[in-house]
């Protein structure tokens, strides 16, 4: 099921403090989700969750997940120097980029982070700028599809990710030589999984693979980065992925194929962590019948892509009429000059009127964050929801003073 944790009465008194759209996050249930994660993991020596910050890039939430323990996966300069204003350096981040410039490595290298190499041609990049740590963690990509038993989960093959089996040995070969002493291994295989099997069938895959490598190289075999890819139940019926059945699972693996337990756990989980804990908060502006009934909300797809972008589903509800019959159908739109500018397509919903409340859920991770600026429409606030009640604005909606910031007439 979405997340209902927060009753209507919380976006009421949300939205009478804060003109909509906003997305509301919940501080207590992103603590709790950071908790229970540990917690699946507390058997493992030294797992650590590093937050994938493309997911929800906001300081007060970073920060909150500091608190909890976690380091943060960064991705581009700008997540490394957010990283940094959050108080986060040395192993408490992990920086995992592709095709990017050079310069990301001088910068990672300057705040001490692990670095993980998506290519062999990084490694010489790596030396030149910044220099070849102790430890350097390498991505794998298997290639083909990636099965587990009858269901193909994601497609390597197709992916730009990460390195073969045969180039790692020839890149921590070549780190060695430049004077690394012990390495990590990467994968993401599959995204926004609902498969319990999928992160211990990784932990496998690395486990098995990592000792391979160490015994081939005479290099020491640090941790293994999980990476993200557990998904969240967007749609009602849905069941939750079992965090902590995942745990147990590893464990069993991790015994197996590493007896002496000398080697740690990475993960880095986005959508999982704070998915849940988001609520994009819109009001109905207009109603409009013609082949079809439309209403319109004040947020659009600048606030969140997803459904424009994948199809995505998320869930809606209309504050104040949870026991009101869904018995109309309408498309929710934003006011893009985009068709698929849609939050819900034939959606079963009971009557809105305009002025009613909307709340889209599960906007945590991957909402905000990909937002645009197309039509020159502006993105939202977000609003942090404090563990004691309280609201915060953690970030204020766009002006038409930030779009015209860069521009130069
Ligand atoms: C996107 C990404 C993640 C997080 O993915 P989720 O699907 O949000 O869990 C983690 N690691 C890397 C390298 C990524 O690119």
């Amino acid at each position: 099921m979405p997340n209902f944790a927060l009753s209507d009465q919380v976006f009421a008194d949300a939205a009478a403090r804060f003109p909509t759209p906003f997305h509301l996050y919940d501080e207590a249930g992103i603590r709790e989700r950071a908790r229970r994660l540990k917690a699946a993991f507390a058997w493992c020596p030294d797992f650590r969750e590093y937050f994938a910050v493309k997911a929800l890039p906001n300081p007060a939430i970073l920060r909150v997940l500091g608190e909890e323990g976690c380091g943060l996966d960064c991705s581009s300069a700008t997540e490394l120097m957010l990283a940094e204003r959050c108080g986060f350096r040395d192993e408490g981040i992990m920086f995992s980029a592709n095709a990017m410039p050079p310069s990301e490595f001088d910068l990672a290298r300057s705040l001490g982070a692990y670095i993980n190499l998506d290519d062999l041609s990084d490694i010489d990049l790596l030396a030149a700028h910044g220099g070849i740590p102790a430890c350097v963690c390498l991505r794998y990509n298997p290639g083909g599809d990636f099965s587990i038993g009858n269901t193909i989960m994601g497609n390597p093959g197709e992916a730009k990710y990460g390195m073969p089996a045969d180039q790692l040995l020839r890149g921590l070969l070549r780190l060695k030589e430049l004077g690394a002493e012990r390495f990590g291994l990467h994968a993401f295989l599959s995204s926004n999984t609902m498969a319990a099997s999928y992160y211990p069938e990784l932990a496998g895959i690395l486990l098995r693979l990592g000792r391979d490598l160490a015994e081939k190289t005479g290099l020491g075999f640090a941790f293994i980065n999980l990476s993200g890819g557990i998904g969240i139940p967007y749609e009602p019926g849905q069941a939750e992925v079992d965090i902590q059945a995942v745990g147990k699972a590893i464990r069993e693996i991790y015994a197996r194929e590493c007896p002496r337990g000398d080697v740690a756990i990475k993960s880095e989980l986005g959508r999982w962590m704070t998915g849940p804990c988001g609520w994009l908060v819109t009001r109905a502006v207009h109603e409009k019948k013609i082949h079809r009934d439309y209403i319109g909300v004040d947020a659009c797809a600048v606030d969140l892509m997803r459904p424009a972008m994948y199809g995505a589903y998320h869930h809606i509800t209309v504050c104040g009429k949870a026991d009101q019959p869904l018995d109309h159908v309408y498309d929710v739109t934003g006011c893009l000059c985009e068709n698929n500018d849609k939050f819900a397509i034939q959606r079963a919903l009971p009557e809105i009127r305009v002025g009613d409340l909307l709340v889209i859920h599960d906007t945590g991770a991957h909402g905000y964050a990909m937002g645009y600026n197309y039509n020159g429409r502006l993105r939202s606030a977000e609003i942090l929801r404090t563990a004691d009640g309280d609201f915060r604005m953690i970030r204020r909606a766009e002006t038409p003073e930030d779009y015209f910031a860069t521009l130069r007439f």
